[in-house]
């Protein structure tokens, strides 16, 4: 149980909708602690800026006004304040040019006494001094200036304020941004569960359909959704499991069929052979006759599987060297081996090539493409038939016709000749010693070289196969 645990504690930390929610959780929190920070730290520089210059001017203002007495006493002071109506402070200090104070709103009894504000003994000493904070809910903010007379500081004044309205104005701006971060909050993280959810809930579907397919199940397809980028690789992941599903069926049903085919012959033979060790003193014509059956089966047995490695080379994708090859020349050697099989059926081949017809093409392929269709052109004719092998050329390509005066194929056969094993009819071509391999391997090396190949029927009987090749650097223009 526990490993099972750990597994899934991990996997959640580890999880793409994990990392996705810290991303956009870190994001939301950066973006959400400027938008707390920064305009309440904005707003707060702007009252700075604008008490400062409010204090300083004020303070301006009265130190003006007391240097024009003849004497700092503290009635003086005191009528000069009250005639400015300075209610706004919280406190209002007047001080000599020894810092004794002569006038002080916050404790009247503390006139006579010297003040050791550092704001005074720096306005005492000719600075105009200012100093501000936001504390305890209010705005506190502290001017000094001294008091000249004929460009002699003969005293100070000190005021200090107290700000609550703005400060308050301030709070609740705050207070509100909280608000609406908090909501924004809930919102964005509601949302990044669900977009992130959504997000990984399909990734997990993609791999979980990889583990299908690679578990074997190959019919197993998604249904994409939406129009994005993962939709796409659903489709892409779809048509790959289909490409996977054929290939794999063909495979089976090669390997089948080819078992099939070799399972045949041996059965021949071993019957064959069973029969001459089963029957005591058969006579020596029969036994003659049954180990050539035996000869013939073994052939066809070799046959068929020197076309099927032919053709799983061919699947591997191994292809011989490419040389330049005279179309013309190599079906006038082919043909040739095919003059004994054609004269025991009294069938006649001829060959029509020209010159020139050259291409750039493995040697042995071009002879197993003319060998295959030539060879059937003898098998499936009449007796007394006649094949007719022309070779030309014809814009940019080169052209291989076989025509024959046999059997035929009929229409509805056409649209499978070139597939593996398949025969029209299986009793005829097995007796001709076929495996219906042959039309694959022309398919196939034709296909590799870039040609086509078509069949269709002969006017006034028989078949024709059409072979194209893109004709070589050394053909004749
Ligand atoms: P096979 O070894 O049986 O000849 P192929 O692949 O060469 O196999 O041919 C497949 C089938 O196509 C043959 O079994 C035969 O029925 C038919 N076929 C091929 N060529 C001809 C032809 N020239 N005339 C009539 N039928 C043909």
């Amino acid at each position: 149980m526990r490993p099972a645990r750990e597994k899934q504690r991990r996997k959640l930390t580890q999880s793409v909708q994990f990392k996705l929610a810290l991303a956009f959780f870190a994001l939301i929190a950066a973006l959400l602690i400027l938008l707390n920070t920064y305009p309440v730290s904005a707003s707060r520089d702007i009252v700075f800026s604008e008490k400062e210059s409010s204090m300083l001017e004020q303070a301006g203002v009265i130190s003006a006004s007391l240097s024009g007495l003849d004497t700092l006493s503290g009635d003086g002071v005191a009528q000069i304040v009250e005639l400015l109506g300075l209610t706004d402070f919280e406190r209002v200090m007047v001080t000599d040019a020894s810092g004794r104070v002569l006038y002080d709103t916050a404790s009247p009894s503390a006139e006579g006494r010297t003040a050791l504000f550092a704001e005074l003994m720096r306005a005492l000493g000719s600075e105009r001094v200012f100093w501000s904070e936001f504390a305890g809910g209010a705005f506190l903010s502290r001017a000094a200036m001294p008091v000249t007379r004929g460009g002699t500081v003969v005293g100070a004044v000190y005021i200090c304020e107290r700000d609550t309205t703005q400060a308050d104005i301030i709070l609740a701006f705050r207070d509100r941004l909280g608000t609406v971060s908090a909501i924004a909050f809930a919102m964005a993280f509601a949302l990044t569960v669900v977009f992130t959810r959504r997000f990984t809930v399909r990734i997990t579907r993609l791999s979980e359909a990889v583990r299908t397919v690679r578990g074997g199940d190959y019919a197993y397809r998604l249904s994409p959704e939406g129009d994005d980028e993962l939709t796409e690789l659903c489709r892409d992941f779809n048509s790959m499991t289909e490409t996977l599903e054929k290939t794999e069926e063909q495979r089976r049903r090669f390997v089948s069929d080819a078992s099939h085919e070799l399972k045949t012959p041996l059965a021949a033979i071993r019957l064959l052979a069973d029969s001459i060790t089963g029957t005591e003193n058969m006579d020596p014509g029969t036994v003659r006759e049954f180990v050539q059956d035996i000869s013939s089966e073994a052939e066809r047995l070799q046959r068929t599987t020197e076309k099927l490695l032919n053709l799983s080379r061919r699947d591997d994708g191994a292809r011989g060297e490419l040389t330049d090859v005279d179309v013309g020349e190599t079906a006038e050697s082919t043909l040739r081996l095919l003059e004994p099989l054609a004269a025991k059926t009294g069938v006649t081949i001829s060959l029509e090539a020209g010159p020139g017809c050259i291409i750039s093409a493995p040697r042995d392929d071009v002879y197993q493409i003319i060998f295959n269709l030539a060879e059937n052109a003898v098998k499936y004719n009449v007796p007394g038939g006649s094949v007719l092998v022309s070779v030309r050329r014809s814009a940019g390509a080169v052209e291989l016709r076989v025509e024959d005066t046999g059997i035929g194929i009929p229409e509805k056969d056409l649209p499978n000749i070139f597939s593996r094993f398949y025969r029209v009819d299986k009793a005829r071509s097995r007796e001709r010693g076929g495996s219906g391999l042959g039309l694959s391997i022309v398919h196939d090396a034709v296909s590799a070289l870039g040609g086509s190949v078509t069949v269709g029927a002969r006017e006034g009987g028989g078949t024709r196969f059409t072979v194209r090749f893109p004709a070589g650097k050394g053909a004749e223009e």
